[in-house]
């Protein structure tokens, strides 16, 4: 078994476990077009099932589910001995036999106090089913599928339990807020924009020096002395200007 597939189930089981009190070893109900669909696949019910529920598994059916797979027994001669190798309930029905939707709905009745799980091919049986909060329901296709909880299980879950789903709200939404950061990108920085909304280098604008301005007598404003460079003289040239000026 895969295991996504694996945990696909262990969240359904979790939630019927959670909100409609399932215990193991699971409960689990059939029906005649179930054994038919096990026997055409080459499937053993209790060890398939056992199997995908990961857990002990009790087998029931019901009279009128066995009355109906004695009518087919001619077209179909494995079926009665599969069926009938289960638990058969009492479903009041021993004096005179009901079609099988009508019993299986009465076995699980308004909230399937029981816990059964279902497993039935017969369409009609799994749409009025679906109406009950807490039933699930497992078909055959090439191997054994559960469904999904029916919106009529998941509202009532919610009703129920305000609190736990809230909770679960906010971790989803922390989830999301999480891959959101993470998925999203940021958006990239362009470089050369910032450099033009910035202005000039900021280098390139020195302070320009500051001319000290003495004010002179005369005309106002007169720039600063400069400094004379002296020059050295040597000393034979000094003693020849002496004698010049002698
Ligand atoms: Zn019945």
């Amino acid at each position: 078994m895969k295991i996504l597939r694996e945990k696909k189930v262990k969240k359904i089981l979790a939630f019927y476990k959670n909100y409609f009190h399932f215990r193991t070893p699971y409960q689990v109900l059939i029906d005649g077009t179930f054994c038919l669909a096990a026997l055409n696949s080459h499937l053993d019910i209790n060890d398939v099932l056992s199997k995908y529920l990961q857990s002990e598994i009790r087998l029931f059916t019901t009279s009128c589910a066995i009355a109906e797979a004695h009518s087919l027994e001619k077209l179909f001669p494995g079926l009665l001995p599969q069926l009938c190798s289960c638990q058969v309930c009492s479903c009041g029905h021993k004096k005179k036999a009901v079609s099988v939707v009508e019993c299986f709905k009465s076995m699980v009745n308004n909230n399937n106090n029981n816990h059964y799980i279902l497993c039935t091919q017969d369409k009609k049986i799994q749409k009025v089913l679906r109406k009950t909060p807490g039933v699930p329901i497992i078909f055959i296709d090439r191997t054994v599928c559960i469904e999904q909880p029916s919106k009529v299980s998941q509202q009532i879950a919610t009703d129920g339990f305000d609190g736990e789903v809230e909770e679960l709200n906010y971790e989803d939404k922390v989830l999301n807020q999480l891959k959101e950061r993470i998925l999203v990108k940021k958006p990239r920085v362009d470089f050369k924009k910032q450099k033009s909304k910035k202005g000039a280098n900021p280098l390139s604008c020195k302070k320009k020096k500051v001319v000290n301005v003495v004010p002179s007598k005369d005309n106002g404003i007169k720039k600063s002395r400069k400094r004379r460079k002296k020059y050295k003289v040597s000393s034979h040239i000094k003693e020849l200007l002496k004698n010049i000026q002698q």
